[in-house]
């Protein structure tokens, strides 16, 4: 694909074992800064790419899971690789129509922006939010 009009829409995780394509436009591109996203990513905060849960097609390989007790009490699991442990996305059981995708394994990141960025209040104090974004102290739900 070459053509500049259409973003390339698929990715993967590090070790290439996992391929994803998105077939649809993403409802929402949301960072996170709760403690289990900077946990989980190992870094100051998580990205959730919000897609309708039809338009998220696994082209190659396995994922493995792990489920966890949000602060909220929902419970959210996150899908990886069994191979490389990339995270590829998340699903909440309060949200059965759509995935979280982890955005940054996409093979093009270049065209998306958070729109939001939420659990300000367990944010790293020198991470800087950028000006024009929503922005929330805790849960966006
Ligand atoms: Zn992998
Ligand atoms: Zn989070």
């Amino acid at each position: 694909m070459t053509d500049q009009s259409q973003p390339t829409r698929e990715g993967g995780c590090l070790c290439g074992a996992i391929r994803y394509r998105i077939t649809e436009d993403p409802i929402a591109t949301v960072a996170c800064h709760c403690g289990h996203c900077q946990t989980q990513s190992g870094g100051a905060f998580g990205l959730s790419m919000v897609l309708a849960r039809y338009a998220l097609e696994i082209t190659s390989g396995k994922l493995r899971s792990f489920t966890i007790a949000a602060d909220s009490g929902a419970l959210k699991t996150g899908w990886f690789c069994g191979d490389c442990g990339t995270r590829i996305y998340n699903e909440n059981a309060r949200l059965p129509e759509t995935y979280n995708l982890k955005p940054g394994t996409l093979d093009d990141t270049s065209w998306f922006t958070p729109v939001a960025h939420v659990w300000l209040a367990a944010k790293q104090p020198w991470t800087p939010i950028p000006d024009g974004v929503k922005k929330l102290d805790g849960n966006p739900m």
